[in-house]
């Protein structure tokens, strides 16, 4: 391959676009159009469900509920999927080896940082209708200020029915946003820390300035965002109690770069794992183990609840499949979990030369050189990691090398530079082999995220490859 200069026994780098002939560019590029397709219509983890859904039965999978409802027994090769409140999805596809001798796990998380509605979200102040809003996951706030921002979500009624809903994302639809100070009266707030800058309670979405004709009313321009949401959705203003509508920047994702090679869009962090382990999943028929693929939700707020990683939705559902194959009990659903194999993906940092100083040259991610394993996460010396053994970090380095996958290293940033955590130590507890793995971005967590297509084609072959 590359990197000529050095000698057969050191460590050579891998530039994944050099190895690509006009085929496999072809390949690279058409993925990252699939993906930025899905990336511009699913926004939210309940819009990347339904989607996943959608193509999962187009490919042949069936939901898990039938076959429980029917008693219907599965064998090898069958596809299901089972689906957790709408914001969580486990793919299997059933494999020839009895079930408690382990299976293949690919894992993502697909909720993402963004702001959400409060409760009691509308108001008026100053004839401005505006929306309040709590922040959801690790934002810089000054980040989410004078953007175009969509709205996203489900209002649930009293009586059950549920309205979708999606402000911002058609050209004719108008966009919301967050004002910030003009500069010129900024003298006071361009002395405070970037932390301080921007409030939390001042991430407020302006929606409206237009007051209702009767001059006798309170809240003129608030009634009459009221009337319109009425007269649209059929809703009042309690209805926002039961809602969960998530603000998100408004747009599609785009390719990146004079010469095409990235992609920018909201949300990576860490759909672009999880798009690119459904694909390769979609491509898995008849495998030996039992292989799943994992997209769960509420990983930037810690796992938890129903739907996070935490919850005990997987373990169950491993439990229904056991069942469905006639050979369940407790032990074995342990022992399947337990002689499983995972890499559990999420985004890396990937070397900014804008920001040397944060990273340690020889231990970070850098566009175009594949997937990144991450042996550990963590802070503070390696706090709240999942530490992936040798053992398990060498067969991997077999199969990517035999598939001749780019693959690459990292830890996320100097030591005691800060850190972070994923869902791979929560599956870890099971006793299963586990790896950090994913793709590397720059402007993790900022409304517009970015990533290296080749990395995105590296990291689906690198999944398809695992699985096999
Ligand atoms: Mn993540
Ligand atoms: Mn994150």
């Amino acid at each position: 391959m590359n990197d000529k200069s050095k000698s057969s026994l050191e460590k050579k780098d891998q530039i994944a676009w050099e190895k690509y002939s006009e085929e496999d560019l072809e390949k690279v590029f058409s993925l990252s159009q699939r993906y930025i397709d899905f990336m511009s219509r699913c926004k939210t983890e309940r819009e990347c469900v339904e989607e996943f859904k959608a193509q999962a039965e187009k490919a042949g999978y069936r939901d898990l509920n039938h076959f429980i409802s029917q008693g219907k027994r599965l064998k090898s090769g069958d596809k299901v999927y089972a689906e957790n409140m709408g914001k969580t999805i486990a793919l299997f596809v059933i494999g020839k080896r009895p079930l408690e001798e382990g299976m293949k796990i690919l894992g993502a998380h697909i909720d993402s940082p963004r702001l959400d509605l409060k409760q009691n979200p509308l108001y008026e102040d100053a004839d401005l209708a505006l929306l309040d809003t709590h922040y959801y996951g690790g934002i810089k706030k000054y980040q989410w200020v004078t953007l175009p921002l969509a709205l996203h979500g489900v209002i649930v009624k009293k009586d059950g029915s549920s309205i979708n809903i999606v402000i911002g994302e058609d050209d004719n639809d108008p966009v919301f946003g967050v004002s910030d100070l003009l500069i010129h009266l900024a003298k006071d707030q361009m002395k405070k820390t970037l932390a301080e800058g921007v409030e939390g309670e001042n991430l407020n979405i302006l929606v409206g300035s237009i007051p209702i004709q009767d001059k006798e009313a309170k809240d003129r321009v608030k009634q009459n965002i009221l009337k319109l949401l009425n007269e649209k959705y059929g809703i009042v203003e309690e209805d926002f109690v039961s809602a969960e509508i998530e603000v998100v920047p408004a747009g599609r994702a785009r390719h990146y770069g004079l010469d095409n090679s990235m992609v920018m869009c909201y949300g990576q962090d860490d759909r672009v794992c999880a798009y690119t382990s459904f694909e390769a999943m979609l491509e898995i028929e008849n495998p030996e183990n039992t292989c799943v693929t994992l997209l769960v939700d509420k990983e930037e707020i810690g796992s938890v609840g129903a739907t996070g990683m935490h919850s005990r939705f997987f373990e169950n559902t491993v439990a229904e499949i056991a069942n469905l194959l006639g050979d369940y009990s407790e032990l074995k659903v342990r022992r399947a979990l337990a002689n499983s194999k995972m890499m559990s993906s999420d985004v890396s940092a990937a070397f900014d030369p804008n920001y040397p100083e944060v990273m340690e040259k020889k231990n970070c991610a850098q566009f175009g050189r594949g997937i990144v394993f991450n042996k550990y996460t963590g802070s503070r010396g390696k706090s709240e990691s999942n530490d992936a053994n040798p053992e398990f970090i060498a067969e991997l380095r077999q199969i990517m090398d035999e598939n001749n996958v780019s693959w690459q290293t990292a830890e996320l940033g100097k030591v005691d530079q800060g850190g972070g955590g994923t869902i791979a130590y929560i599956l870890a507890n099971y006793g299963m082999e586990v790896i950090d793995a994913g793709i590397a971005l720059h402007n993790m967590h900022a409304p517009w995220e970015i990533a290296s297509k080749a990395d995105i084609y590296e990291a689906k072959r690198a999944y398809y490859a695992f699985l096999r």
